[in-house]
């Protein structure tokens, strides 16, 4: 009983004086608050339109690289995907036509190769484990997305373009 008498009493507001309720003082104290804050270093930035210099030890989305003749380095031999805790990396791989060998050094290629972001901890683990230089995780931010099956990145999404 005593304590419900207590509480009655913290909640009684005494009872507001003439300025009080004209609410001028809250409204210049919250204008004030504004000014201050309005010429303050923004915190905030304008992403996707502008986004943040990353630290050098950054990880980011990854790219399948290229060699110096714009062939792709990936020869398919999934250690990178043998290394990933996360099993995140699937691949298939294939041969390449005897007419395409003149082009390249390597038989086998990656026909599908795939990361399902939603499982990558971008622990780095597949770029260390590579021996042909050909993964790194110098890309962006992955983009947002509404549907999980957008997440599985195709090679269309992770080979670097090729230079014109
Ligand atoms: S960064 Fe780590 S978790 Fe992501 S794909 Fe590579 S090895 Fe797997
Ligand atoms: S990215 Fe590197 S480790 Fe992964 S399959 Fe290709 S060559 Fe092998």
């Amino acid at each position: 009983m005593e304590s419900l008498t207590n509480r009655k009493k913290v909640l009684e507001q005494k009872p507001m004086n003439f300025i009080e309720r004209l609410y001028l003082p809250a409204i210049v104290k919250g204008m004030a608050i504004t000014f201050k804050h309005m010429f303050k270093k923004k915190e905030t930035i304008h992403y996707p339109e502008k986004t943040r210099e990353f630290s050098i030890n950054y990880r980011g989305m990854h790219s399948l690289k290229r060699d110096e003749q714009g062939r792709e380095r990936c020869t398919a031999c999934g250690l990178c995907a043998l290394s990933c805790p996360a099993e995140a990396i699937s691949m298939i791989a294939a041969e390449r036509k005897e007419d395409e060998m003149h082009l390249y050094r390597e038989e086998k290629y990656a026909a599908v190769y795939e990361i399902n972001m939603l499982r990558c901890i971008f622990c780095g683990l597949c770029e260390e484990a590579c021996p042909k230089e050909a993964i790194y995780l110098d890309g962006n931010i992955v983009p947002a997305d509404y549907l999980r099956r957008n997440f599985i990145y195709g090679k269309d999404k992770l080979v670097e373009p090729t230079l014109t």
